[in-house]
């Protein structure tokens, strides 16, 4: 049994964040999500931030650190997709994927910092993607979003591991969630077809994981990437 901490997982509401949130509370800790529409799961307290905006960030903590007492773990999943080919694609849809997924986790985690360093203790999971290192035919914007994570983890980890803080990316393959319901069914049949496992996963398999490098059992365990993809990204 893991020490009872106090958790924030953004983007808590829908997907993979609200199935990371059911688990960190099925094992007894103080949970904690943002959300910008709806709420986490019963049990959880919900607060309003977007990850775009450093503000509504600092906000969220001051509520959460009042109420569960300071963040020991938090988890960077807020993410968004915005695929089309490079050629069509315009810096907006760039910087927008990036702004949210990779400047959104930066601005969350250094925020977390602050509570993590007077504590000497913090676990940090970034939720990247197999396309982050795996790359992927229309999704320059998000794949080098997710691929920065990784230099983000790396470095938090060389900076911060002498006080008792880890960084770590979890990198899922294809999970059922929205964000892949809306891919032609077609597309969906070729990735299965890609994925040495054949099948998709669910949001909770990604979760345990999620809990698990978050554990006391995985203190030593820091700039990893870890997958969760059915195999699809071996080696990359
Ligand atoms: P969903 O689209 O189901 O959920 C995305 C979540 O991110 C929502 O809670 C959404 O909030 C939140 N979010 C988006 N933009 C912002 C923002 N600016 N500020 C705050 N919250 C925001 O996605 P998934 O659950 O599938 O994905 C979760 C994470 O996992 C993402 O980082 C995604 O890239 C990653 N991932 C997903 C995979 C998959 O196959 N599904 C595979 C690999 C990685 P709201 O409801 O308000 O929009």
């Amino acid at each position: 049994m893991s020490t009872i901490r106090t958790v924030l997982i953004t983007g808590g509401n829908r997907g993979i964040g609200y199935a990371i949130a059911e688990q960190f509370l099925a094992e007894g800790h103080r949970v904690a999500v943002t959300a910008r529409s709806g709420s986490g799961p019963e049990g959880s307290l919900t607060v309003r931030a977007d990850v775009t905006d450093a503000a509504s960030i600092d906000q969220a903590f001051t509520a959460i650190e009042a109420e569960l007492g300071p963040v020991e773990v938090v988890v960077a999943n807020a993410g968004i997709t915005r695929d089309t080919l490079l050629m069509r694609m315009s810096e907006e849809d760039f910087t927008s994927v990036v702004d949210t997924n990779l400047t959104g986790a930066f601005r969350v985690v250094k925020r977390a910092s602050k509570g993590m360093l007077k504590a000497r203790f913090g676990r940090i999971v970034l939720v990247s993607s197999v396309v982050g290192l795996y790359g992927g035919a229309g999704q320059a914007n998000y794949s080098a979003s997710k691929a920065g994570l990784v230099g983000l983890a790396r470095s938090i980890t060389r900076e911060l591991g002498a006080r008792g803080i880890t960084a770590n990316v979890v990198a899922p393959g294809f999970i059922e969630t929205e964000m892949t319901a809306v891919l032609p069914e077609e597309q969906q049949a070729e990735y299965r077809k890609a994925i040495p496992a054949a099948r998709f996963a669910t949001p909770a398999e990604v979760a345990k994981v999620i809990s698990w490098i978050a554990s006391d059992d995985a203190a030593y365990i820091s700039g990893a990437v870890i997958p969760v993809d059915g195999g699809l990204g071996m080696g990359h």
